[in-house]
């Protein structure tokens, strides 16, 4: 049997044209619509303002894809919720809940495994297993929403996978999570971050769509940058500014560089002054990231006086600089590492960094 259609994948118009075919009145597509992308239910048994034939025959030629809590981690130090979900096949993946003073913002993955194979990331271990869909991207947001009872309205797309490398999809999402008459969320308030696909990168910029372009850079020349990440072989450090200009030219937004800092190895003040210069002049911001060890690959996260000094560098340079605030510290919050411990310890053991 060929799989039925997800409602939390579907556009508006789309969801209109299956409810004519299923000789519903006219303004049934609203109600169900508000059901999925507002209220996020899991099923169409929740709509209880249809009657119960129109539910059974709704779900009979359409389906929600499923995001089960498959396990759960609260930070003791600062409320941070890190969660393990489970799709429809049975893969797991992993978003984390921040708690900030303007309020809720979920770390959201865009795929299952990634296949970038960045050498300090958890994630990409194991490759990439598969992409996404949008609904499944949804229901990250509607199960940490239901489950903390109250709205996410920032969102990072920075969790496990490359956003870039399922662009149909993540377009897709995002124009869902910003529908007016669903979550409502300000794409303004939404970062994407991306390891680097400038070919994705440009076309990202001919959307018009104001969201937040956070590319991990991870290293000012092109020798350290292909060491750390393969994709760097493909587009070098000066295609990756070209994309980064054209974004701020056609957007008008400012990017944010990521910078994560490996002991000895990319914290160096003369990193620090290579990266001022290769910055120069651009709308942009650097975010420092300590990084976090990943036990596989042996590398050791920068001391503090190494990203203090970094950042100095940079600020006096006139490049904005900031360290990123480490949240969840005792729930190893970062990328791919709770999958990870559960795959290959077929636990869930709160591991201390
Ligand atoms: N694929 C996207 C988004 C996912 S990762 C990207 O590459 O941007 C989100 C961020 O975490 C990226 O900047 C990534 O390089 C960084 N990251 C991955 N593993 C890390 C680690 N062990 N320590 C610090 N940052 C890490």
């Amino acid at each position: 049997m060929d799989k039925l259609p997800d409602l939390r994948a579907m556009p508006f118009e789309d969801l209109r044209k299956l409810t004519i075919l299923l000789g519903f009145p006219p303004f049934r597509a609203k109600q169900i619509f508000a059901w999925v992308q507002r209220k996020g239910v899991p099923g169409t048994d929740d709509m209880t303002d249809l009657s119960v034939s129109d539910r059974a025959l709704l779900a009979r030629h359409a389906m929600i894809s499923g995001c089960e809590i498959a396990a759960k981690q609260v930070s003791k130090i600062d409320g941070t919720v890190k969660y393990l979900f489970r799709l429809d096949d049975g893969e797991t993946i992993e978003s984390v809940v921040m708690r900030y003073g303007y309020g809720l913002s979920i770390c959201a993955s865009a795929q299952v495994g990634c296949r970038m194979g960045c050498k300090f990331c958890a994630s990409g271990m194991g490759g990439l297993v598969r992409n996404l869909t949008a609904g499944e991207m949804l229901g990250q947001i509607f199960a940490a929403q239901h489950d903390l009872r109250k709205k996410i309205n920032h969102m990072v797309l920075m969790g496990m996978g490359e956003p870039l490398d399922n662009y149909t999809n993540v377009l897709a999402f995002l124009r869902l999570v910003g529908d007016p008459n669903g979550q409502n969320m300000s794409m303004r308030k939404v970062s994407l971050s991306t390891c680097g696909l400038v070919s994705m990168m440009h076309k990202l910029s001919r959307e018009a769509l104001p969201v937040t372009l956070s590319v991990s850079l991870h290293a000012p020349n092109n020798a350290l940058r292909s060491e750390l990440m393969p994709v760097n072989q493909a587009y070098p450090i000066e295609t990756l500014l070209d994309a980064c200009r054209a974004y701020i030219k056609t957007t008008g937004r400012r990017i944010s560089f990521e910078y994560a800092m490996f002991d000895g190895r990319n914290d160096t003040p003369d990193c620090a002054y290579a990266l001022a210069r290769l910055l120069k002049g651009m709308l942009c911001h650097v975010n420092l990231i300590p990084a976090n060890p990943v036990e596989e690959h042996r590398r050791r996260r920068s001391h503090k006086d190494a990203v203090r000094r970094f950042q100095d560098i940079l600020e006096q340079a006139g490049i904005p600089a900031t360290v990123r605030r480490t949240l969840g510290a005792d729930i190893s919050a970062a990328c791919g590492q709770l999958r990870r411990q559960t795959d290959t310890a077929q636990s869930f053991g709160v591991q201390r960094s």
